[in-house]
């Protein structure tokens, strides 16, 4: 039978004629749009001029831009400054990102200047298209876990889709911090708002614990944060400065928030011994703007934590109290409008002051700030170096944790990283101009309840969803490897290895050194995940400053100390429990070193010989072989004894009622509660029991409640 008559061959040509004409459809479309692009570089008319200028402010989403630049041939460019402009500033072709997310470029051609505006998938297509990194499709966000409208509104100008959890969003933008559940289902291409561990720093009990650890350790270095002490289990320490210094001191609970339950004192006699508080020095002469105590809110964007990568928004608030300052009395201490500085504090006091010109107010802009620094004749530049320093000092306390977290959570994320951050640090200012660590804030606020907080807020959400590298992620390539790995797996056979897709590759060979520099690319690898999202978010900084790794060498060679010491503390070091553990652990030493000592001198009839000297200890040759033999019975010839079936009935029984009576008097449910509420979550807790972690982190009583 000739097979090329066959129904079966005739099926087969046609299919493959099918696939071969829509692959040269598709080529044809992509030559197409990268075609009406050099035209409108070409021809820029007066139409197109209209079109693109008529509302220069309204957004334009990347989607729809394309489908005008695929729509009209000739329209899409922009003049810029008219037919007879000259080409001065920005060099020719030079890219110029823009806040709502428009790169421009200025382009020269018969002596003629144009201005060219593209979308940013669109140029960032182009740029890179031979890396092939950067996703087309359009990147999909869920906000459904943020009460922030804003990050809503601002991210559908930038052209984010807005979806809901359950689809395959890029970013998940929650206030509060998710489940580990959720860590561990994350897909490559998918981007959360939290760093699996940043509780470290921003619960006020663990930060001062981690802060107080480095400021052992380093002294001179980590003086950046008042005097801390944690009660009840510092409490004979808080006592003793307390007896030596007069000193104001402020109480805080552990985990607070917007001043609630804060108070000074000056006599710790009257604490009670078991109350679990936050015992610290209070800074009694910060800088006053016209006679008010004022904290600063920095906000602060970490992208990544191994290498560790912090920005610092330019742009951030002043919080001022409400009453003028005096230094605390026994008579103005209870004045909470004097003393603390928070907004949700001070909101309450008729004196609070809503205004529109920036140097008057309750809330202020650290531009305005800065102004009056300068107008005070304050060093602004090096008052801002400090308050970095500060920052970079913080996150570094718990930099060993946060690595640890982040890759025990996302062993797999290699294409982009997992989690971004925006830290609220609250920073107070002490007279000499010495900035102080207070808070750190997971979760800041972007409410936007007077103009001044829309001026701020609105342009950080905006910076940051512009910098954070979510469209370097290829949503479908990464779906098709991740297809691929399965179908791998499945039809593995034995003795096969398994082909792993190349991208997984990758980030051993651009291991980050902690100092944010990199060791060389072997040259068989083409795509640098962490290569490009160094350009990406070094090229799209908007109104963010870098901070870590810093650009001046020497300090990155100050800094780097940090990590390594951080390695090699331990967290637990200098908690009373772990000192005793320590001193039980170096008795039970002592005590076996001896006992061996006496058993070598029994055995040899001499003190045992120096390790220096003689490192093998041997046994007499009798004792050793036989010693031998046994080990052999032991390995190879094992049976086992006699199971009396009673015996193991009533064992299973009281196993049953153990089982019964941990469940019925919720004592895992206690344990799990009590060690949270310490701080003392491990890892592996978390993983262990994610639904006890989530009702906590929820606030549910455990303890008592199913
Ligand atoms: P909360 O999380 O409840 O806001 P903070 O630690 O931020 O608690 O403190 C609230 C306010 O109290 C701060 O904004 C600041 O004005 C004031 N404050 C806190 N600690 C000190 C301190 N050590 N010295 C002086 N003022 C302080």
């Amino acid at each position: 039978m000739n097979l090329k008559n066959s129904k079966f061959y005739k099926r087969i040509q046609e299919l493959r004629r099918f696939s071969k004409e829509k692959i040269r459809k598709d080529r044809e479309m992509r030559t197409s749009v990268r075609l009406d692009m050099a035209l409108s570089e070409q021809r820029p008319g007066r139409d197109s001029d209209l079109e693109w200028s008529s509302s220069p402010r309204r957004q334009i989403t990347p989607r729809r831009r394309l489908k005008k630049i695929k729509g009209k041939k000739k329209a899409p460019a922009r003049l810029a400054g008219g037919k007879d402009t000259v080409c001065s500033s920005p060099a020719d072709g030079e890219l110029q990102p823009e806040a709502d997310g428009e790169i421009q470029s200025f382009i020269q051609l018969n002596e003629k200047c144009y201005r060219l505006s593209c979308s940013r998938q669109v140029a960032a297509k182009s740029s890179r298209d031979d890396a092939n990194s950067i996703s087309e499709a359009k990147s999909a966000i869920c906000v459904s876990n943020s009460r922030y409208a804003m990050i809503g509104k601002i991210s559908k100008t930038l052209g984010y889709k807005l979806v809901k959890e359950t689809k395959l969003w890029n970013i998940l933008w929650s206030d509060s911090f998710p489940g580990v559940e959720l860590f561990k289902n994350m897909k490559r291409f998918q981007q959360i708002n939290h760093f699996p561990g940043m509780i470290e720093i921003c619960r006020k009990d663990l930060l001062s614990r981690n802060l107080n650890r480095m400021f052992k350790v380093y002294p001179h270095d980590y003086k950046i944060f008042p005097k801390t002490w944690m009660l009840p289990a510092d409490y004979g320490d808080a006592m003793n400065y307390a007896l030596t210094h007069k000193r104001t001191f402020i109480l805080k609970p552990d985990s607070g928030a917007q001043g609630r339950g804060i108070w000074l004192t000056n006599d710790l006699k009257t604490i009670g011994a078991n109350e679990r508080l936050i015992c610290q020095t209070y800074v009694h002469r910060p800088l006053l703007i016209d006679g008010y105590k004022f904290d600063l809110r920095v906000y602060t964007l970490i992208t990544s934590v191994d290498p560790l990568r912090i920005f610092v928004y330019n742009e951030g608030l002043a919080r001022f109290a409400t009453n003028k300052y005096v230094e605390p009395t026994p008579g103005n201490s209870t004045d909470l409008y004097m003393h603390l500085t928070n907004y949700s504090v001070n909101k309450r006091n008729s004196h609070y002051e809503l205004c529109d010109n920036d140097d008057c107010g309750s809330k202020r802009k650290l531009s305005a700030i800065n102004n009056w620094m300068r107008r005070h004749n304050y060093d602004v530049e090096e008052f801002w170096t400090n308050v970095d320093d500060v920052i970079i000092k913080t996150v570094l306390s718990a930099w060993p944790v946060l690595k640890h977290n982040y890759h025990a959570c996302f062993p797999g994320h290699d294409k982009i990283q997992a989690c971004f951050e925006i830290l609220g640090f609250d920073i107070l200012v002490d007279w000499k101009l010495k900035p102080y660590i207070l808070e750190v804030n997971h979760s800041p606020s972007f409410h936007t309840s007077e103009q001044v907080d829309r001026e701020v807020k609105r342009p950080l959400i905006r910076d940051t969803l512009s910098l954070v590298s979510a469209v370097l992620a290829d949503k479908k390539q990464i779906m098709r490897e991740d297809r691929k790995r399965v179908k791998q797996r499945l039809l593995k056979t034995k003795g096969e290895t398994l082909q792993r897709p190349r991208a997984s590759v990758v980030p051993s060979i651009a291991k980050p050194k902690t100092d944010g520099s990199r060791t060389k690319v072997e040259p068989e690898e083409e795509v640098d995940p962490l290569g490009q999202q160094i350009a990406w978010e070094d090229g799209h900084m908007g109104n963010f400053r870098r901070i870590m790794p810093p650009t001046d060498g020497t300090k990155a060679e100050y800094y780097s100390q940090f990590y390594g010491q951080t390695n090699q503390v331990s967290i637990f070091a200098e908690t009373a429990a772990s000192k005793k553990r320590e001193d039980l652990a170096r008795k039970m030493r002592l005590q076996i070193e001896e006992k061996k000592a006496k058993q070598d001198l029994m055995l040899n009839g001499r003190n045992k010989p120096d390790k220096r000297k003689r490192p093998l200890v041997l046994l007499p040759r009798a004792v050793r072989e036989k010693n031998r033999v046994q080990l052999y019975r032991l390995q190879e010839h094992w049976v086992p004894g006699f199971i009396s079936e009673a015996e193991e009935r009533l064992r299973h029984t009281w196993l049953q009622m153990r089982t019964e009576a941990i469940k019925t008097l919720r004592i895992t449910e206690n344990v799990y509660a009590t060690l949270y509420e310490a701080g003392n979550l491990t890892n592996t807790d978390m993983v262990v029991y994610p639904h006890l972690y989530q009702h906590m982190q929820n606030g549910y009583d455990i303890k008592h409640h199913a």
